[in-house]
Order: structure tokens, then C-alpha cells, then sequence
């Protein structure tokens, strides 16, 4: 049978299958592996994943801590998460604090702007959740600089106290390279002020973290990429459990001779007679059209009955063109599946085809695929 032989996949070009058995255990081992509570990323609809499923899942196996991005995501998780803490990453924009405590949320303060306006609505409207205090130990994105946060611990920590701070968080700017000298040092500033804050719980592993040598685990972490299988330890073998699968379907073949151009603009030439697929996704299903395969810088693969086959030619809206002259001929066939992420497919590979990150195919992932939600 064809896993697209379902009312719902029958009818549409691409079949995702996401595997919440394999997220609920990527979940457990990576809060086994810090010996502390792992809450879980769930920013950009889960990575791509669906922020509700992910949720409920992780919640069911007992994850208390998540951390979305924006306001409108958090809304989403407490949606089907009514007793966890929900960080909001992105920080509390002007005048948004009435939201925030109309959905019981809580704020990663960045700059004592954001502390007075939190502490200021505090004070109107009595106590909500712990909010977080994000510091910035050397990446230079978010949060308080470790002078201004050390400033306000002790007792100056007044302002703290009023916006009701009960975690302290840092992170990583480069955790997936065990070799980068900026983890000591990041380890090391968020250190010195997690001593000023003994008071409050601390948070500094995102997924890479979890596996980097001497990196202390406090009493939270954040991972996000590892729960959805991507590799927290690139060029060694993946830790994690795969969760998503990705599959298209073959809508037509054709023989070319050696010196036929293929695609939009020519920018693949046959160099011998080929044998061509042309199967039924494009850049508008979430495929970066930089994985487009051409006479000078190679692409994307698909695997056609688990053989890998390259891209060939530009990546269209809505189709892309593989050689095949090495898949086994029963699988080669008009209608079979084609494995676009899956099996010898991880995430870094397909990332790595397309010019970029897994994190970034993960999260393009389309709207336009029929989901499958299996281990559950
Ligand atoms: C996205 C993010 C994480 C998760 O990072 P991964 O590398 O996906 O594990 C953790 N903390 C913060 C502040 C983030 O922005």
C-alpha cells in the first residue's frame, strides 16, 4: 500500500510524517542526559513540527517549561497547555503586558526598559507567573549586558523583585562547535552572574549544550532543534531519534539524450542519456529552491527506492526534477513515493543540499503538505 492512499494524503503532492513517540523520547533523554528539568522549545510552530501536537505531547509526558518566541505562539501552546509555564523568548514588546497576563504567560525580560513596564503592571494587578530575565553573555542579540544585570542583584535588586523574576536564562552563540573558545567564556560570564542571583532558577543549555563538555546543567534547559531530531552534534553520529519524515510522489519520467538542458533557464545539462523523474514539490511546499542542482554547484537528493538521486536543474514553485538512471526500476515509476527527508536523508544533509541549516528546512516545512501523526 502507498502512504499516500488516505483521504487526506490521496489528494495532495507531499506526505509528512511526524513521529511525537520519537519527540516524547528525544524529550526524556536529553532531561536524563542534563539530570535536570528539560523544558522544550516549541518557538516557530514547534520548528515546523505543529505547535498544538508537539504541546499536548510533550505536556502528556510531563514537560512543564516551554518557550515559544511570540506573544501569539505562547497564546497557542497555553491553548492546549493550561498548567506549564510559557516563556515568551522575543520579550515583552510595549504595551503588550495585559496580554501576556490575560493568557497567565511570562516575559524573558531583556533591558530594564522591559523590567520597569513588567514590575509597573505587576504592581496594578498582583501577582502572575515568574517572568525570566534573559542576560547577554556574549552573543549580542538579547538581553542585559552582565555589567547591567550584576548592578541589579543584591541589593539593588529591587527592580527585579518587582517584576516578579524567578528564572535566569543565557544562551549559546556557537554550542554545536565543541572547539569555538566562546562556550568557556560564555559558561563562565553566566556563571559569575548566576552566583550575583542565588535566588533564582538558572537556564543556559539549548540543545548543542546539553552535549558540550563541562557545561553545568542548572535547573532548566532549552533544547529545541535535538527534540525534533536534528543533530546537536554535527559530523558525529545523531544522538536523537529522527521525528520527521518527508515523502512526494513521481508524476512523470522521461528519457533524455546526453547534451539535453533541463528546467527553467537551461542550468542543467545531461552528460549522458538520463533517465528523469519529475516529482511533485517546489520551493512553495517549504523546498529551498537553493537546492537546485546545476552544471557547476550540485543540489538537493531524494532517495528513490533508497537510492539517493540528485536534483536536477532550477527547484520550481511547485515541481523538481530528479535523475533517476540509477533507481531500481519498480521504483522509478509513475505515482511511487520519493523520500525528501528521512532514512540516509537527515536534516543536516537536506540542509547541507540546499545552502543552509536543518533548523531552516525544518522550520520552512510547508503548509501545504498532508500530516501524519504517528507514536502517539
Ligand atoms: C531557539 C532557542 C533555543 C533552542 O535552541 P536549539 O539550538 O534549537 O536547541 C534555546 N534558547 C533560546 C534563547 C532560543 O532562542
Amino acid at each position: 500500500m502507498s502512504p499516500f492512499d488516505t483521504p487526506e494524503a490521496e489528494t495532495r503532492g507531499t506526505l509528512l510524517t511526524l513521529d511525537l513517540g520519537a519527540l516524547v523520547a528525544n524529550w526524556r533523554a536529553l532531561g536524563a542526559r542534563a539530570g535536570t528539568e528539560a523544558g522544550a522549545v516549541v518557538k516557530a510552530d514547534a520548528y515546523g513540527i505543529g505547535i498544538e501536537p508537539a504541546v499536548t505531547a510533550l505536556s502528556r509526558a510531563g514537560c512543564r517549561s516551554f518557550f515559544v518566541a511570540h506573544l501569539s505562539e505562547a497564546v497557542r501552546a497555553r491553548a492546549v497547555a493550561a498548567e506549564a509555564t510559557i516563556y515568551v523568548l522575543n520579550g515583552l514588546l510595549p504595551g503588550q503586558s495585559a496580554a501576556f497576563a490575560r493568557h497567565d504567560l511570562s516575559p524573558v525580560l531583556g533591558s530594564v526598559a522591559e523590567l520597569q513596564e513588567w514590575a509597573a503592571f505587576r504592581q496594578g494587578n498582583g501577582a502572575v507567573r515568574p517572568a525570566a530575565l534573559h542576560v547577554d553573555s556574549g552573543m549580542n542579540r538579547l538581553g542585559l549586558a552582565p555589567d547591567e544585570a550584576l548592578s541589579l542583584a543584591g541589593d539593588g535588586s529591587e527592580l527585579v523583585d518587582a517584576a516578579g523574576v524567578g528564572l535566569l536564562m543565557t544562551h549559546f552563540a556557537a554550542s554545536e562547535d565543541e572547539g569555538d573558545p566562546a562556550n568557556a567564556r560564555q559558561i563562565a560570564a553566566f556563571a559569575g552572574i548566576a552566583a550575583a542571583f542565588p535566588e533564582l532558577r538558572a537556564s543556559l543549555m539549548n540543545s548543542s549544550g546539553h552535549f558540550l563538555k563541562g557545561c553545568p546543567a542548572y535547573q532548566l534547559t532549552r533544547p529545541g532543534y535535538a527534540l525534533y531530531g536534528g543533530n546537536p552534534t554535527p559530523g558525529q553520529p545523531n544522538p536523537m531519534q529522527a521525528v520527521v519524515s518527508l515523502q512526494s510522489r513521481i508524476v512523470q519520467l522521461r528519457d533524455v539524450e546526453a547534451g539535453t538542458q533541463v528546467g527553467y533557464n537551461g542550468r542543467w545539462t545531461a552528460k549522458r542519456r538520463s533517465r528523469l523523474a519529475t516529482i511533485c514539490l517546489g520551493y512553495a511546499d517549504g523546498y529551498p529552491r537553493n537546492a537546485s542542482g546545476t552544471d557547476t554547484v550540485p543540489g538537493g537528493t531524494a532517495l528513490v527506492g533508497g537510492v539517493p538521486c540528485p536534483f536536477v536543474g532550477s527547484v520550481s514553485m511547485d515541481l523538481i526534477i530528479l535523475d533517476v538512471t540509477e533507481a531500481p526500476e519498480n521504483a522509478a515509476r509513475r505515482g511511487e513515493p520519493v523520500t525528501l527527508i528521512g532514512d540516509a536523508l537527515d536534516l543536516e544533509t537536506v540542509g547541507a543540499g540546499a545552502k543552509t541549516i536543518g533548523y531552516e528546512i525544518l522550520t520552512s516545512l510547508g503548509r501545504r503538505h498532508a500530516r501524519r501523526y504517528v507514536g502517539v
